[in-house]
């Protein structure tokens, strides 16, 4: 299916690895102009080069840490106009709901809400002018079906998708379309090192939870990044324009719900 994208201009956020790099990759092979970003610049330099080559389009990496003020401007800056916004950044640490201060709560809520607020307050006015823009925020399944260990990523992610389904509406008329995708469980490095977190707190092997976790999802086994990165450049392509502030859940079936 041709997306209609080709010549769009896209900035990935958080995207030299995992389900950022899936989004940007998929974006890049529908012919999209990226700026992509990470804090590391080796991966995302890496990242870069194979996109360029493998599907000719301009990609520019910007290292820097999108969850800071600093960090934003730079990558604003670099990217200029932009049509396709994918807003990403690492997820907070786990933990017990009796863990966490305050502090805890502000940086959870910098990352995983305030940043996507504040790139959509930042890009979203240049989209309503041009008449033409699409936003995907990639958050979580603990948004449907809270997980008890990520009690920092409920919390935030709810906030941010509170603020989208209101915003969604009043930009849609201009051609703008917010979505959120959210994530089950995926084969990636965040999947990995909670795994290894199971792993050590259950005395077992990383082996054993992942095929405990695998067996747990009724499609028997972890999603990958190209699948999670197809369904993003769906919500950006031109077919997705009647698609208005949903929740798109990528778990496997996971989550045990009629809707
Ligand atoms: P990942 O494999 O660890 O990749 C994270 C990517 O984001 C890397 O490229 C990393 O590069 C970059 N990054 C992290 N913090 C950043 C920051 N502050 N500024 C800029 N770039 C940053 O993670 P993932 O599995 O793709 O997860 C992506 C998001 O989806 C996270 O919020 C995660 O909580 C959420 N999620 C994932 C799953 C899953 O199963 N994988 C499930 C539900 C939700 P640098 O480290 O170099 O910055």
């Amino acid at each position: 299916m041709d997306l209609g994208i080709r010549g769009k201009r896209g900035l990935v956020c958080a995207s030299s690895k995992g389900l950022g790099l899936g989004c940007a990759r998929a974006l890049a092979e529908a012919g999209v102009d990226l700026v992509i970003n990470a804090r590391g610049a080796e991966a995302l330099e890496a990242a870069a080069r194979a996109m360029r080559e493998e599907f000719r389009v301009q990609v520019t990496p910007v290292a820097a840490d999108i969850t800071t003020e600093e960090g934003r401007a730079t990558v604003l800056e670099a990217a200029g106009e932009v049509d396709i916004l994918v807003t990403n950044a690492g997820g907070p640490p786990p933990g017990m709901w009796h863990d966490w201060e305050r502090e805890d709560f502000i940086k959870a809520l910098d990352a995983n809400m305030l940043t996507p607020i504040a790139l959509m307050k930042a890009l979203l006015p240049g989209m309503t002018e041009r008449g033409w823009g699409r936003v995907v925020n990639i958050t979580s399944q603990s948004v449907k079906a809270p997980i008890a260990v990520l009690g920092l990523s409920n919390s935030a992610r709810a906030g941010l998708t509170g603020y989208v389904a209101g915003t969604a509406r009043q930009v849609a008329g201009k051609g703008v379309n917010i979505n959120n995708l959210l994530p089950g469980i995926h084969a990636t490095d965040r999947a990995e090192s909670l795994d290894k977190g199971a792993a050590d707190s259950q005395g077992i092997g990383i082996d054993e939870v992942r095929a405990n976790r695998a067996a747990s999802i009724p499609a028997g086994r972890y999603g990958t990044k190209e699948e999670f990165g197809a369904a993003c450049a769906f919500l950006c392509s031109q077919h997705a324009g009647f698609i208005v502030g949903q929740n798109l859940l990528l778990d496997g079936g996971a989550v045990n719900a009629t809707l």
